[in-house]
């Protein structure tokens, strides 16, 4: 398969095509070249959106609700196709890329509802009616990492499309087929050409050019927190909106009075999911000292219970990592002998074992940063107060997890935690329903939920005088 950007119009544009073979994470296998766009076609790109916006923005709210409904529908009929790609592409698990498929198709349902509802206000004022009203922002610019491409195209696209607004999705430059896909579908279910467009190419091309162009009003930018950085400060330039979804270090307290065999059972999959490549990973669990050792002794069973393998398994849990350099990077965090170490397949593919680091020093670099592969660590802690400190003791802030009986505690500890997305004997961060985001160095703004139309959107206040 062989997918590229639409051509540029460009006479001057000599240059051989910047050509990126993709590789199956599970057999080291090439399974699609790609062209990456050109500073030139992300121009041609961004005037096609420029272009296509006014017609969009001025659709009736019930037409656009109806066309995006239409998508909505074309997704959930390309669920299983849009997961094969998925699986092939990024090396997810069958049963994850089904749910991330379910997903896309979820948010964008769930922001078909928007347009009708994208309520203003009447403000009692003197002289006057006063009113409000929410308008779109124009071009969006989706910037979107390796580690969730469908998700995370959606969670931008839906309610930016929404609001009015024309999309540019620029997906990782590993895993751009799913995106690819959403497109050729919001086609096919009837959005007018150059309303939501997927354009491959490297970062610091085409992502960068999001940034600079002034036609590009906001970037929704997800990924590592030294890019999202830069993309902040170029977007300064412009006093471009901007939203980011950074990187996570979250805990997992587990303290002496909870439910300790589920707590257990559940901790592996709270960060070897996605093999550790998810920014809510809880890749520190921090468990009370009164029980660290049953909890140690009932977490090693289920680490080695992951099922590590064929991704295309139903009944495979974990897949391998994104490329042989990032298990390079994940590899260089283990730097004494593993607790647990699970197992994993021989043979190709980017495999990486579930591993356990414990004990381990709170200043240890596999605690501190964000490792992004099956690497957890376990520490111990006297008391809900020394939990909460080593918790909040990172730079980052995305999710984290409560295991307690005690509802009085587990409300303390969510409310100090400094985090945007915490869950209680449960480790679940994402419902397209609820807001999604980070604080600290994970990110700035939210996604998903109700609110997340606020972040394509501008409030404008018109005064009519009512009086002579
Ligand atoms: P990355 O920052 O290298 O790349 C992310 C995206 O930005 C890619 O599409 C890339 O091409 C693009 N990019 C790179 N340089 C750019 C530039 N100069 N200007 C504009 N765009 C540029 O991150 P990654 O390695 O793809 O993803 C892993 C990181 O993403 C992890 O740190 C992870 O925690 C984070 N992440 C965060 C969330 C979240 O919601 N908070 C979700 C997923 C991933």
């Amino acid at each position: 398969m062989t997918a590229a950007p639409p051509a540029t119009a460009d006479p001057g544009e000599q240059d051989a095509p910047d050509l990126l073979d993709l590789v199956n994470p599970a057999t080291e296998k090439v399974i699609a070249t790609v062209t990456m766009a050109s500073t030139a076609q992300a121009d041609a790109a961004i005037a096609r959106a420029a272009a296509a916006y006014p017609a969009w923005r001025a659709l009736a709210p019930a037409d656009r609700a109806r066309l995006l409904r239409a998508f909505a529908a074309a997704v959930d009929a390309d669920r299983e196709h849009l997961a094969d790609l998925e699986v092939a592409n990024a090396g997810h698990t069958i049963g994850n890329a089904r749910w991330e498929a379910g997903n896309a198709r979820d948010v964008i349902e769930f922001y078909a509802a928007a347009p009708e509802r994208l309520h203003g206000r009447q403000i009692p004022v003197a002289g006057g009616i006063d009113l409000t009203f929410k308008e779109p922002l124009g071009v969006v610019g989706v910037i979107v990492p390796w580690n969730f491409p469908m998700p995370i195209a959606a969670w931008g696209l839906a309610p930016a499309l929404a609001a009015g607004n024309t999309v540019l999705v620029k997906p990782a430059e590993a895993t751009p087929l799913t995106a690819l896909r959403l497109a050729e579908l919001a086609l096919e279910a009837g959005l007018p050409e150059g309303v939501l467009q997927v354009l491959p190419g490297r970062g610091g091309v085409v992502g960068h050019r999001f940034v600079t162009h002034p036609d590009v009003r906001k970037v929704v930018f997800t990924g590592s927190p030294a890019v999202g950085r830069a993309v902040m400060a170029g977007c300064a330039a412009h006093v471009k909106r901007v939203t980011l979804e950074l990187g996570g270090k979250s805990a997992n307290i587990v303290f002496a009075d909870a439910d300790l065999e589920r707590a257990a059972a559940t901790a592996p999959y709270a960060v070897f999911d996605n093999a550790g490549q998810d920014c809510c990973a809880r890749s520190r669990i921090l468990v009370q000292e009164s029980v660290h050792e049953e909890f140690m002794a009932l977490l090693e069973p289920a680490v080695r219970g992951v099922r590590v393998g064929d991704p295309r398994a139903e009944e495979t849990e974990m897949g391998p990592l994104i490329s042989a350099a990032h298990r390079e990077r994940v590899a260089s965090y283990v730097t004494a002998p593993p607790a647990v170490v699970g197992t994993v397949p021989e043979g190709p593919g980017f495999w990486y074992p579930p591993t356990v680091l414990a004990p381990v020093r709170h200043d240890d670099r596999a605690f501190v940063e964000e490792i992004f592969g099956p690497v957890v660590t376990v520490v111990p802690f006297r008391d809900e107060q020394d939990a909460v400190r080593i918790a909040n003791a990172t730079a980052y802030g995305l999710s984290g997890s409560i295991w307690t009986r005690d509802i009085g505690r587990a409300l303390r500890t969510a409310r100090a935690v400094e985090a945007g997305n915490l869950s209680v004997n449960s480790h679940a961060s994402v419902r397209y329903a609820t807001p999604f985001g980070g604080v600290k160095q994970s990110g700035l703004g939210r996604e998903l939920g109700p609110d997340a139309l606020d972040a394509f959107t501008e409030t404008k206040n018109v005064f009519i005088a009512t009086e002579d």
